[in-house]
């Protein structure tokens, strides 16, 4: 007895914990976690025969039966960052795979100052609601930049895709080439702030083709429009199959007791993610039902607002030992995996939200899954048959209340939820809508 004191005392405490990955005072009574302070060295991309054994022969040889009209095509894709983000995570992706079909992709990322990323993050947050006034330097700023891209850059392909708001402007160059030109907007257009829309608008107009991520997102425009939901890659290091043991381990590291439920939210400490009303509801359901809430999130060291909003949520924790707070930095996908994967419930209690790929992670992994109904969770969430769809506090309580004392049913939303990932959310139904998107714009946009 004395020395398991001894050892709990002599244990991490947060201010040992170099990385700061366990926020929560109850690290002081965990073993230490492992650090990570160098990334580590990116898995080897995988092949299209490597989906078979997930999606089946049929679905991959589709792929190559697509592809065959479109040999030696050429497709050049635009964005503004090659790593970090969802939109850089996804061409890493997908354009290796392409390039598998004989459709060969150039991928090109567009440089600026500080002052083009401050004007297109400040567009970005208005896009998505926030207050802003667009100022004549601001345009200039967009438009300056787009052009010196513009002339950097060739444009000799079939198939132009420019992602996001961004490079918008380089439809500029398209006059000078014979290629059919796509916009392919990620983020949610359906409250937009007038005045941005209205400089971006004209932009886009002169497109080929937009593409949206929900039926929601999209505007009133007058060219074709096409839903195309974002998508998983399940062999990833975040959403592959892992052995139980390095589940056993992480859950070890940070203290998870797994002979206990889990109920886990993945997010960035972020106020629209609702981080203190999970805690709420999970406050509230352990009332009726015994539970261990894990909250992992990440970035909050670097980002003024995350921590601010970690702050609060370590107040509304309190001392409560039941509560796992991770801070983690951003290249742990295994070790995310390991906890969703490890999760007897996931929640993703947003209050806004873009599509919400913590979900499409959570499905895939056939977790039973409550979420905000907002932005692209309903898409994924389908009331009581892929998971469960909430609206405050009180419900998400219920909700974490009814799955964890009806197993049954949390299991058969579990499978739904992952068969609906399959169908509609993998990297291989992404690369399937591409080549049919190829196909349709490629015969002048006739389907
Ligand atoms: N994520 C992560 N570490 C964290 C928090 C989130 O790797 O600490 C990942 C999460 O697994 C998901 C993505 O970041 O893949 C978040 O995407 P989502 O669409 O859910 O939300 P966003 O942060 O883009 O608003």
């Amino acid at each position: 007895m004395e020395s398991m004191k001894q050892e709990l005392e002599s244990s991490t405490t947060l201010s040992e914990d170099p990385a700061g990955q366990i926020a929560h005072s109850r690290s002081e009574r965990r073993a230490k976690p492992r650090t990570w302070e160098i990334p580590p060295a990116p898995a080897p991309a995988p092949h299209l025969d490597d989906y078979k054994s997930i999606v089946g022969e049929p679905v991959v040889e589709e792929l190559r039966f697509l592809a065959r009209g479109l040999a030696k095509k050429t497709l050049k894709m635009v964005n503004s960052t090659a790593v970090g983000g969802g939109v850089a995570e996804m061409l890493n992706r997908l354009v290796p795979l392409l390039a598998e079909l004989d459709v060969t992709t150039h991928w090109d990322v567009i440089t600026g100052g500080n002052d083009f990323f401050e004007v297109t993050k400040a567009f970005h947050n208005a896009l998505h609601g926030a207050p802003y006034e667009l100022t004549r330097e601001a345009q200039e700023i967009f438009l300056t930049y787009n052009e010196q891209n513009r002339q950097r850059m060739q444009f000799n392909e079939d198939i132009v895709v420019i992602h996001d708001p961004q490079p918008a402007a380089m439809i500029g160059a398209r006059k000078d080439t014979s290629a059919q030109w796509v916009w392919r907007c990620h983020i949610d257009l359906s409250n937009p702030h007038p005045q941005v829309w209205g400089f971006l608008r004209p932009f886009i107009e002169q497109y080929n083709a937009a593409i949206f991520s929900s039926q929601t997102f999209a505007r009133q425009l007058p060219i074709p429009q096409y839903l195309f939901y974002p998508c998983i890659d399940p062999l990833s290091e975040k959403n592959k199959k892992l052995d139980d043991s390095f589940v056993q381990k992480v859950c070890d590291e940070f203290g998870i007791d797994r002979s206990r439920p889990i109920v886990t939210q993945v997010s960035r400490f972020d106020r629209l993610k609702d981080p203190v009303g999970v805690v709420q509801a999970f406050k509230l359901a352990r009332k009726y039902a015994d539970c261990q809430l894990v909250l992992a999130g990440g970035g909050a060291s670097d980002d003024p607002e995350g921590a601010i909003v970690l702050k609060e949520v370590k107040e509304a924790v309190g001392n409560d030992p039941d509560v796992i707070i991770l801070d983690l930095p951003p290249w742990c996908a295994l070790e995310i995996n390991a906890l969703q994967s490890a999760s007897t419930i996931v929640v993703q209690k947003s209050l806004r939200e873009g599509f919400g790929l913590t979900v499409t992670e959570a499905l895939w992994k056939g977790k039973p899954t409550i979420g905000g109904a907002v932005g692209g969770i309903p898409n994924q969430i389908i009331h009581k048959l892929t998971g469960m769809l909430v609206h405050s506090i009180e419900g998400c309580a219920y909700q974490i209340r009814y799955l964890l004392t009806h197993p049954e049913f949390a299991t058969q939303l579990g499978r739904n939820g992952r068969e609906h990932v399959k169908e509609n959310f993998l990297m291989t139904t992404n690369v399937r809508r591409w080549l049919l998107l190829l196909q349709i714009l490629l015969r002048g946009g006739k389907a």
